[in-house]
């Protein structure tokens, strides 16, 4: 049943049982290793991917910076007429690519068809944005001058992306790279090269109908190599990286020993605090999904609840039985809100995290274990914490939620930002002056700060990101665009003296 679904997919995408994972202008034949992707909800193997050489490497460099040579003087909008098209062409694959997306990372089907989903929202985001790639007028002070500024492309750009999100953050980049008109080149994760495959299989056949020059380029590695040439490569001016904060920390060090820019997009540790005039269904409710949609593999996930102490016996009453009736099982099917993890790193991870975290005298709630099954699935554990605890400063990339309770509201935001992370915070009150002191500059530290919604969940129109060791960069809506170009200041005189700024004379 699961070799037949499977089978069906993977043909459907066209992705043969060793597959290339190396596409330059066309697809090659690599030098590189070998990778088997298998399923997590049941240790299947799915494919075997063929990874780059140094020497395919420099093939797709060579091959990108012609392409980009060509695409870059091709006006913004054509520009954006191709990437709406390539919205199309993944409308057309949406239920397809979704349940690749399910089969390789075991993200339940709906959060899948989600992701793809966000893939084609950006890219009709950028369409508009191919016509609004604004540059400043501004006064001059000089006479018969004209300041103004403009953008011009990049050139090429390295996407290295997680597992997690192993299509979305692609597009979020690319889209808007393609519009910005620079070249994109993908070393997706490891762990997922299938739907990379399939991702870049679509684009290329769209680029190619269209005579376009191939901007669109991957580059499969066994662990992290491509990563690293591509943190070393001067030939490529930016770097947008999402993963890890120790990833992100090696990255940006070898980026900037070259003076390159680094757009990171790196873990999170967030945090929902409930305040006693909370809606609580509500919040409820909020708190579930960002806690143990995608089995606690988002960046947004919510690690850590803040309540007040008056509401706090209830609220974790509703959510253990809650956190009880969650449907376990194969991702594939809808009835199902919790797939499985990654992989048995990720099962251990969990399992020292909640043994660290009694060690150090916190209260398992509920969950945990493994279940007893094929796959890396876990049930999602409950923990109550206390402030200070040296697990609540880490991001174990599993469903694990601490709980800490509160009496003011300032002592529970320095809890909330007394973390090295500062990705996304969430806040749910009734209350007005609550909500706007966690939302004043005294409130999150955080990138994103949602009131009455939970910590996941992004949509694309705003800029995604966060401070501290999350990174600092933005993606996606807003002026996100700006990372992918460079800005020229221009002054242009049109009269026939040259009066300098600031009134220096110079004259002979
Ligand atoms: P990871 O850091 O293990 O790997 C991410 C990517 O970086 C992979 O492609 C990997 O091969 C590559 N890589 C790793 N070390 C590298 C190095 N030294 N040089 C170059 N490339 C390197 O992360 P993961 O386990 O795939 O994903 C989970 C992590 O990603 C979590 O920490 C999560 O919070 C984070 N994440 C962040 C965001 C965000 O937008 N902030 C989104 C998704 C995931």
């Amino acid at each position: 049943m699961f070799s037949e679904l499977a089978r069906h997919i993977l043909e459907k995408l066209q992705i043969d049982e060793q597959a290339s994972g190396v596409y330059a202008d066309r697809w090659i034949e690599p030098t590189g290793g070998r990778i088997l992707s298998i399923c997590p909800a049941n240790e299947q193997p799915l494919a075997h991917v063929l990874t780059a050489s140094r020497e395919d490497y420099e093939l797709v460099i060579e091959s990108s910076l012609t392409a980009q040579a060509q695409w870059r003087t091709i006006p913004a909008p054509r520009r954006g007429e191709i990437v709406r098209q390539i919205g199309w062409a993944l409308r057309q694959h949406k239920s397809d690519l979704a349940m690749l997306v399910t089969l390789e990372t075991g993200k339940i089907v709906t959060e899948a068809e989600g992701e793809v989903q966000e893939m084609i929202d950006i890219c009709d985001y950028a369409v508009g944005l191919s016509r609004q790639l604004y540059g400043l007028t501004m006064p001059s002070e000089r006479p018969a001058h004209r300041l103004f500024e403009q953008w011009h492309p990049l050139g090429l750009v390295g996407v290295i992306t997680a597992f997690n999100f192993p299509v979305a953050v692609w597009a979020w980049n690319a889209a808007i790279a393609l519009v910005c008109g620079d070249a994109v080149i993908w070393k997706p994760s490891p762990r997922t090269p299938l739907t990379a495959i399939a991702v870049q299989r679509i684009v290329a056949d769209v680029l190619r109908q269209n005579q376009m020059p191939a901007v669109a380029a991957l580059c499969v590695d066994e662990t992290k190599e491509v990563g690293q040439w591509m943190a070393d490569d001067r030939r490529l001016p930016l770097i947008s990286a999402t993963g890890s904060c120790t990833m992100g920390r090696h990255l940006s060090e070898a980026v900037a020993r070259r003076l390159g820019r680094s757009l990171l997009e790196l873990g999170g540790n967030n945090a929902v605090i409930v305040t006693a005039s909370a809606n609580q269904p509500l919040a409820l409710r909020a708190v579930l999904f960002a806690a143990v949609g995608t089995a606690g593999q988002r960046c947004t996930t919510l690690r850590r609840l803040i309540i007040h102490e008056t509401i706090a016996d209830e609220f974790l009453a509703r959510l253990v039985a809650a956190y009880d009736r969650i449907r376990i099982g194969d991702p594939w099917d809808r009835q199902n809100l919790l797939g499985p993890l990654i992989n048995q790193g990720a099962v251990d991870a969990m399992q020292k995290a909640l043994q660290l975290a009694a060690r150090d005298g916190a209260k398992i709630r509920c969950g945990g274990t493994r279940l007893d099954r094929s796959g890396f699935f876990v049930r999602p554990a409950i923990v109550e914490a206390t402030p200070g605890l040296p697990v609540l400063r880490e991001e174990t990339f599993a469903p694990i939620l601490y709980v800490l309770r509160y009496d003011s509201l300032d002592e529970a935001i320095a809890w909330h930002n007394d973390v090295d992370q500062g990705l996304s915070s969430a806040i749910f009150s009734d209350r007005f002056a609550d909500v706007e002191h966690f939302l004043s500059v005294n409130g999150s530290d955080c990138g994103i700060a949602n009131v009455n919604i939970g910590t996941s969940g992004a949509e694309i129109g705003g800029a995604f990101g966060g401070e501290k060791d999350t990174g600092g960069g933005r993606e996606a809506g807003s002026d996100s665009w700006k990372a992918y170009m460079r800005r020229q200041t221009c002054t242009l005189n049109y009269g026939d003296s040259l009066p300098l700024a600031q009134g220096v004379e110079f004259d002979l």
